[in-house]
């Protein structure tokens, strides 16, 4: 079945379910670890409900190859789900939800099941700014499973919601959270090759427009890997280099690889194995050999405590779009701070809207190393009025209320029509 044949068939019955369990994964109970809550007040909402919600399901075309978007499910683009929030007084915002099925479970046809029957009824007639409280509506809709329900397709609710009221309140993301606003975000090329004798175009085509760090895909094989980082390593010497190997190694090739690209001039390794094999974490963290870092499988700052209570990692790729949105990510950043953990910027290929959350969220807490935000490299529209600045590997922090953007609906619509997806609204 296409996808255009998907979202035609799928049924219309919406359920809200209503429930008060507060079994939240964006509850911190921990003891030991620091954390530095974030403030959660809650501005008066003068009567303001959330009122309507329309999904935009569509695809934004891309160029390049990058090894998440192949195959009958991937190849069509980068899969999103457009979220659009409009309140009683015709305030809106807007975020988007962007699965990938060779990343992750949650696929573009799940994402607008899920936002459509479960998310979306249970936030209509809800105060816009209580953030935490959609949720915990959003827990109550979809239960948890080892943790958050459904955390990279609520993302769009959470980030929508960030926009809606940092726009109620006059206020960038930055000044809500009490930051200052960062002027730019360095990006990182990602050189993922299916051959060494790619690596030379494709690094050489980042340096042609102003990148200067890289980060590779590695794994299954440490050998490849090895030659991979140092003909990068060689094209871009004063590289950040980020090895990032999507939980592809074995525990035993893990602690192979480690010691060589470490050896081949590697800064980072990144997820070298699946969330699970915590012992082959621990393994490797106390191997020593290059610093550990967390992305698939950290989505509550619950989930985050507990890997570093286990000495999983020295750190976490940080993505809005994986956790939840910005009110978990923001948590896991303010924990990795409390501890002494590195945190590094990293996305789902984030096209504009996401982009821009991420870009908001890397500002205002001061990211310091090139972000992983490939949206720019491997992404060939947008749905802006005004696209997102990027120059010379470089993304400006969009300023202005809310995310600081102003999405065109019409080009949203175009490309939802271009993509075979229809518009849907929940009132
Ligand atoms: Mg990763």
């Amino acid at each position: 079945m296409k996808r255009r044949e998907f979202l035609a068939a799928v049924p219309a019955a919406a359920f809200a379910l209503s429930s008060d369990r507060r079994d939240s994964g964006m509850v911190l109970d921990n003891q030991d670890i620091k954390t530095n809550e974030v403030e959660l007040s809650i501005t008066e909402p003068g009567g303001i409900q959330i009122e309507r919600i329309d999904l935009f399901p569509l695809c934004y075309p891309m160029t390049g190859y990058f090894k998440f978007f192949t195959g009958p499910h991937g190849s069509a683009g980068r899969a999103a789900v457009v979220v659009k929030i409009t309140t009683s007084d015709g305030t809106t915002g807007w975020g988007q939800a962007l699965p990938i099925a060779k990343w992750s479970y949650e696929t573009l046809e799940t994402a607008v099941v899920c936002l459509r029957d479960y998310f979306a009824p249970v936030l209509i007639g809800q105060n816009p700014l209580d953030i935490e409280g959609a949720h915990i509506k959003m827990d109550g809709a979809i239960a948890p499973g080892f943790s958050t329900g459904m955390p990279i397709t609520r993302a769009g609710i959470d980030v929508a919601l960030h926009d809606l009221k940092g726009k109620l309140l006059g206020q960038s993301l930055a000044q809500m959270w009490g930051k200052p606003a960062g002027g730019s975000i360095t990006l990182s090329w990602t050189v993922n090759v299916l051959s060494l004798d790619e690596v030379e175009k494709v690094t050489e085509e980042g340096i042609a427009r102003g990148y200067r760090h890289f980060n590779i895909k590695v794994a299954p094989d440490p050998v490849f890997d090895a030659a991979l980082a140092r003909r990068v390593r060689k094209l871009a010497p004063d590289t950040f280099l980020w090895a990032d190997a999507n939980g592809g190694y074995t525990p035993e090739t893990a602690l192979q690889a480690a010691p060589r690209l470490v050896d081949a001039g590697v800064d980072v390794l990144e997820a070298p194995l699946r969330p699970n094999r915590i012992s082959g974490y621990q393994a490797l963290k106390k191997q020593g050999a290059l610093p550990i870092l967390m992305d698939e499988g950290v989505v509550s700052p619950t989930d985050l405590i507990e890997f570093i209570r286990l000495g999983m990692c020295n750190g976490v790729a940080m993505k809005p779009a994986r956790c939840g949105g910005l009110l978990s990510n923001r948590r896991q950043i303010e924990i990795c701070l409390e501890n002494d953990l590195m945190w590094l910027g990293s996305g789902l290929t984030d096209p504009d809207i996401m982009l821009a959350a991420a870009l908001a969220l890397y500002g205002a807490y001061g990211l310091q190393k090139a972000a992983v935000l490939n949206g720019p490299q491997f992404l060939t529209a947008d749905v802006l009025k005004n696209p997102i600045k990027i120059e010379n590997g470089t993304a400006a922090v969009p300023q202005g209320p809310g995310l600081g953007i102003e999405v065109d609906e019409e080009k949203v619509t175009a490309l939802m029509k271009e993509s075979g997806g229809r518009t849907m609204t929940i009132t």
